[in-house]
């Protein structure tokens, strides 16, 4: 018996002969020589390393041409395809955080479309011919909106808090019940915020429990402001209690102590319907009497990532002369998708053209429906795999909300040869990628957080689970 002869590394033609071939040629005309010529660098050495312990598995020559250029397409393709690509989100967790938080409306799409494409009046007032300011657009439809008599963004809520902190109390105190002092995802700590920022912590009350009188007595010469944070991802329940909003408002005017709420996600539509009324509301803070408050642009309200800081100009213009200000604001991007969705707020309090919006709003029935839809897309395919629709919930998310969840309608997956976890995993290797839930053993499909548009694409993934199962 003949056995192949093994190929020994000499026999690899050099980089630049395999930069001559024809198969090459696509490559190079979509990018430069030196690009392609790295790349092949890199298989050429993987290939010797291969030889050289036996384990490639090419043993003629013509096996080694196709595969040095199969290897050199396949690198070219993974090293300049973006990382950062659209998923379904078949979770129901509506403000996903690893998702991306809240997808943008259409308009605020097309707003980001025209701002980056052309020149804009970012800093430059139209009307006087001079110099201009890119908070303009923003602060104006908040003004109208909340009611406020000054707004500012800047890059996420947590900027807004470190800002307004650094800002109104470096070297002072701040007053801040000890149930406020939380952990909001992702190591982020009320506490550490504040003591970067060069705030002393006046911790006051209990976790459990503050009174008003718990801060007026503390309060001196050396108090800067009373914080309020909502503790937006956990819930306490039993003996507990804080004081209301109007009550620190009223410490606040009689002590002449800045009143600052972290309200977290800044919710302006109204969503009492659903069971949510203890998110706080900007505007009803402002109108109590807090002398300012913050909030994300991405949670709640549907836009895109900031940091939105409304309430008394003074206080306010102080923020805006921080030289930190220049290091913390948003980009004309961020400003054009956050003008047009607080627009959508001003023109429709209901905000309807928000996705966000949109996905609350969505019923059972509605959902069940496009459930059934979805079945009927597999049906006939003969399978391994059990598809039921059933109830469940939606979840909102972005640590807004805890504790509310939304009716939903399901579809639930069951293998007989397979885990659930297998089911979520083929489900997330897909292109694009399912991310779906696992529960007793079931992967869930909630088709509240998945566009319309994108539902082929998950037929199209289910029939590959449902082949890969047979
Ligand atoms: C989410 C949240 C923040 C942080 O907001 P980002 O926009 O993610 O920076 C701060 N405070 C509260 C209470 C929050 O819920």
């Amino acid at each position: 018996m003949n056995q192949p002869r093994s190929l020994s590394c000499r026999e690899i033609p050099s980089a630049d002969r395999i930069l001559g071939w024809p198969e090459v040629l696509p490559l190079l005309t979509r990018s430069s020589r030196k690009f392609v010529s790295n790349l092949l660098t890199k298989v050429l050495t993987n290939l010797r390393q291969e030889l050289r312990d036996g384990i490639a598995e090419e043993s003629d020559h013509s096996g080694l041409r196709q595969a040095i250029t199969n290897r050199l397409h396949m690198e070219f393709s993974l090293s300049t395809r973006p990382l950062l690509v659209r998923v379904i989100n078949a979770t129901g967790v509506v403000l996903h955080t690893n998702l991306g938080r809240a997808p943008l409306s259409r308009e605020a799409q097309e707003r980001i479309a025209e701002a980056s494409t052309y020149y804009s009046n970012l800093e430059f007032d139209l009307k006087q011919g001079s110099r201009g300011r890119r908070d303009v657009f923003v602060d104006r439809v908040l003004q109208k909106l909340l009611g406020c008599q000054k707004a500012l963004v800047v890059n996420n809520n947590a900027a807004a808090i470190f800002l307004i902190l650094n800002t109104l109390a470096e070297n002072g105190e701040v007053l801040i019940s000890r149930g406020e002092l939380i952990e909001i995802g992702d190591s982020f700590r009320i506490p550490d915020i504040m003591r970067k920022s060069g705030a002393l912590i006046r911790e006051v009350g209990t976790t459990n429990k503050t009174r008003v009188s718990d801060y007026e007595e503390v309060i001196s010469e050396r108090t800067r402001m009373i914080l309020r944070v909502h503790p937006s991802n956990f819930r306490m329940e039993g003996f507990s209690s804080r004081p209301s909003l109007a009550d620190l408002v009223k410490l606040s005017r009689d002590s002449s102590v800045p009143l600052i709420e972290d309200q977290g996600s800044g919710c302006l539509a109204d969503l009492k319907s659903f069971g949510i009324d203890d998110e706080p509301n900007p505007k009803a803070s402002i109108e109590t009497g807090a002398s300012v408050v913050c909030f994300s642009g991405d949670k709640l309200l549907g836009g895109p990532q900031s940091g939105i800081i409304a309430g008394d100009a003074d206080l306010l213009d102080k923020v805006r002369r921080n030289s930190l200000f220049r290091a913390l604001r948003v980009d004309k991007l961020t400003t054009a998708a956050l003008e047009a969705t607080l627009l959508a707020y001003l023109r429709n309090c209901e905000a309807s053209e928000i996705p966000v919006v949109q996905m609350i709003h969505l019923s059972p029935a509605t959902i069940e429906q496009r459930a059934r839809a979805i079945l009927d897309g597999l049906a006939g395919t003969p399978s391994t795999l059990e598809f039921k629709i059933i109830e469940g919930t939606s979840m909102i998310g972005g640590g807004s909300t805890p504790g509310h969840c939304l009716p939903t309608s399901l579809i639930a997956i069951r293998s007989l040869s397979s885990s659930a976890s297998q089911i979520e995993t083929h489900l997330r290797h897909n292109t694009p990628s399912v991310l779906a839930r696992v529960e007793a053993e079931r992967v869930l499909i909630d088709l509240r957080t998945v566009f319309p548009e994108q539902e082929a694409d998950l037929v199209a993934a289910l029939k590959n689970l449902v082949s890969a199962q047979s």
